[in-house]
C-alpha cells in the first residue's frame, strides 16, 4: 500500500480540477473513481451554462467562486484547449410583473459584482434573437455569461493532472473510511486498501456519505433531477445566446440555449428524487420541458429533437457551497452541495482548495508543471490542406468512422490511446463527438466497438456503453 499525501475522491469537474491544481505542488496524489472513466456524473449531463454570476445569493460561496470561476474560463480554456464561448444570456420575463424579479438580479449583479448586466425592452430583445417569443415583456442581459462543454473540460482538467503526475484509478468505490494516526484509511468495493493525509471528499451527491463516514456533523444531499432534451444542429439559428426564464424556488428554471457544438439543449426539470444515481428520463419531465421551453420561442420544432438524459443536483440542506477543511476530522477536506453553479465556479474552488491542503500540508511547489494540454485533432475543423497533410501522416485520418460528425478512426484511437483514456462507448463520445450526431450511434456502434476491441485487447462481449452491465452484444448467432 502506498501511502498517498492526497487522496481525491470522485472525477467529475470539481476532483478532476482539484487534481489538476494540486498537481503545481510536489505531493504524491491519486484520485479514486467509482465509474470507469472521468466525468460520469453530473459533470456530463447539466447545462453547461458559465454563469455570469447574477442570480447567486450575495455574500454567498455560490457567489464568491461563480464570479471568479467565470473569471478564469477565458485563459483555462486556451491553455487547456477546451470548447467555451462567451455567448451573453437573457432572463426573460413574460409580464409587467416581472420586473420585480429582474431588479432583484440586478442588485444582486451590483452586488456581486457582476459587470456588463443590462435590462433590455422585449422588442431589443427580439433584435438580437429574433425567435423569442412576442410575449417577452422584458428581459435581464448578461454580456458575460458563457457556454461550455463539461465533460470535455474535465476530460481537459484530467489529461492536464496526469501529465502532470496525478494518478487515476477507476472502478474504485469507496465504501469504507476510517482513521488511524491521523492517517485516513480507504477501503474500495474490490476489496483494496489506500491510506493518506488528506482526503479530499469531491463525490457530488454522494459526498454527505463520504463526510458521514468520518464526521461528526452530518450533511444530507437530496438529488434534484434536471431532465434535458438536445436538438440537431440544423436548428442551431434558434439562438446565438442563452434564454433563461425567471428564477423559481426549485431554481433557474427551463432555458433555451446553443451548446459550443451548435446543437440546442433544452431543459432542465427540477425534480428531488430518492436515488443519487438513477439518470432516467420520463415522459412527464420532457413534456414539462417542452411545454415551458416553447414560451420562451414558440417556434421550436420537436422533429429536431436528437437526444435526451438527465442529471442530478447534489441540493445540500443549507443551499450553499461546502468548500473547506472539516471542523471535527482533521485532514478531510469536503467539497459538498455543489449543485449549480458548480460548473462555473470549478476553476476557482480548485484554486482556492488546492491552496488550502497545500499550506496544511506544507507543499513545495512543483517546478516542473506544465499548464498546456492539447485537444485531439478533429478532422472537421481542418482546412483541406489541413486533412491531406493529416492523412500524409496517418492515413487513419481518411478512414471516417462516425458519418454524421465527421470523427476518424485516427482521432477515436487517440481517445482510447490518451490517460485516462476512454474504455467505452460513451467515453470515446465525449472525448471525439463519434455519436453525438443525428443517428446517435445508430451506424457507428459496430465499427468503433472493432477499435475498443482491438485496442484495449477486449473481445466484443466485453465492451459496454457505459460501464457496468451495458453490454451491447450478447455473443455470437451462430454460437
Ligand atoms: C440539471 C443540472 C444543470 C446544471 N447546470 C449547470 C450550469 O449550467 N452551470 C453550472 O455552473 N452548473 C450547473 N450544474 C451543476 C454542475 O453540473 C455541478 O455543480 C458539477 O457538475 C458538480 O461536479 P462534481 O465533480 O461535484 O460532481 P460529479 O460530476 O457528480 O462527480 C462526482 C464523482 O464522484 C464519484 N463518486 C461518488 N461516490 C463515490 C465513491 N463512494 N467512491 C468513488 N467515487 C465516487 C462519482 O462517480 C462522480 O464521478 C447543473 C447540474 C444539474 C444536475
Amino acid at each position: 500500500m502506498i501511502m498517498e499525501d492526497i487522496i481525491i475522491i470522485g472525477s467529475g469537474i470539481i476532483g478532476s480540477s482539484i487534481a489538476r491544481e494540486l498537481s503545481k505542488y510536489k505531493a504524491n496524489i491519486l484520485v479514486l473513481e467509482k465509474n470507469n472513466d472521468v466525468s460520469c456524473g453530473t459533470t456530463k449531463a447539466n447545462s453547461g451554462i458559465v454563469h455570469a454570476g447574477f442570480d447567486a445569493k450575495p455574500n454567498s460561496k455560490k457567489a464568491f467562486f461563480n464570479v471568479e470561476g467565470a473569471k478564469l474560463y477565458p485563459n483555462l480554456s486556451k491553455e487547456l484547449d477546451f470548447p467555451f464561448k462567451q455567448n451573453g444570456a437573457f432572463v426573460l420575463s413574460f409580464s409587467k410583473e416581472g420586473r420585480k424579479t429582474l431588479d432583484e438580479l440586478m442588485e444582486r449583479a451590483r452586488l456581486n459584482n457582476v459587470k456588463g448586466c443590462k435590462i433590455l425592452s422585449g422588442d431589443e430583445i427580439r433584435k438580437m434573437e429574433p425567435n423569442v417569443s412576442s410575449l417577452v415583456v422584458e428581459g435581464l442581459y448578461a454580456e458575460t455569461s458563457g457556454i461550455v462543454s463539461p465533460y470535455e473540460m474535465c476530460i481537459a482538467m484530467a489529461e492536464n493532472a496526469a501529465s502532470n503526475g496525478v494518478r487515476f484509478e477507476f472502478n474504485k468505490e469507496v465504501i469504507n473510511i476510517h482513521k488511524e494516526n491521523d492517517l485516513f484509511i480507504i477501503k474500495t468495493l474490490d476489496g483494496k486498501k489506500y491510506e493518506t493525509k488528506v482526503l479530499v471528499n469531491a463525490a457530488g451527491c454522494h459526498s454527505d456519505e463520504i463526510n458521514n463516514m468520518l464526521s461528526n456533523h452530518k450533511y444530507h444531499i437530496i438529488a434534484r433531477k434536471g431532465e434535458y432534451v438536445l436538438l440537431d444542429k440544423e436548428y442551431s439559428y434558434i439562438s446565438k445566446k442563452t434564454l433563461f426564464q425567471l428564477p423559481t424556488k426549485m431554481g433557474k428554471g427551463i432555458l433555451v440555449s446553443p451548446t459550443c457544438h451548435g446543437n440546442i439543449i433544452v431543459g432542465p426539470t427540477a425534480l428531488d428524487v430518492s436515488n443519487k444515481d438513477l439518470t432516467w428520463t420520463t415522459p412527464d419531465g420532457l413534456n414539462e420541458v417542452w411545454k415551458k421551453a416553447l414560451i420562451s420561442v414558440p417556434s421550436l420544432p420537436k422533429g429536431g429533437i436528437i437526444t435526451q438524459f438527465s442529471g442530478l443536483r447534489a441540493h445540500e440542506e443549507n443551499e450553499d457551497f461546502i468548500v473547506s477543511f472539516s471542523e471535527d476530522v482533521k485532514g478531510l477536506f469536503n467539497l459538498v452541495g455543489i449543485e449549480s453553479p458548480g460548473l462555473a465556479s470549478a476553476p476557482a474552488i480548485a484554486s482556492y482548495s488546492a491552496k488550502e491542503i497545500a499550506n496544511y500540508l506544507k507543499l513545495e511547489n512543483n517546478l516542473n508543471f506544465n499548464p498546456i494540454r492539447k485537444a485531439i485533432k478533429h478532422i472537421s475543423h481542418m482546412t483541406d490542406d489541413e486533412l491531406k497533410e493529416a492523412i500524409k501522416e496517418n492515413k487513419e485520418y481518411g478512414h471516417v468512422i462516425c458519418r454524421c460528425e465527421v470523427v476518424s478512426e485516427a482521432e477515436i484511437k487517440e481517445a482510447i490511446r490518451r490517460t485516462p483514456g476512454a474504455v467505452d462507448l460513451d467515453g470515446v463520445k465525449r472525448r471525439v463527438r463519434a455519436g453525438m450526431g443525428r443517428c446517435q450511434m445508430g451506424f457507428c456502434t459496430p465499427k468503433i466497438m472493432e477499435i475498443l476491441k482491438e485496442e484495449l485487447g477486449l473481445s466484443m462481449e466485453d465492451i459496454t456503453k457505459r460501464g457496468n452491465k451495458s453490454f451491447i452484444v450478447e455473443g455470437r448467432i451462430k454460437d
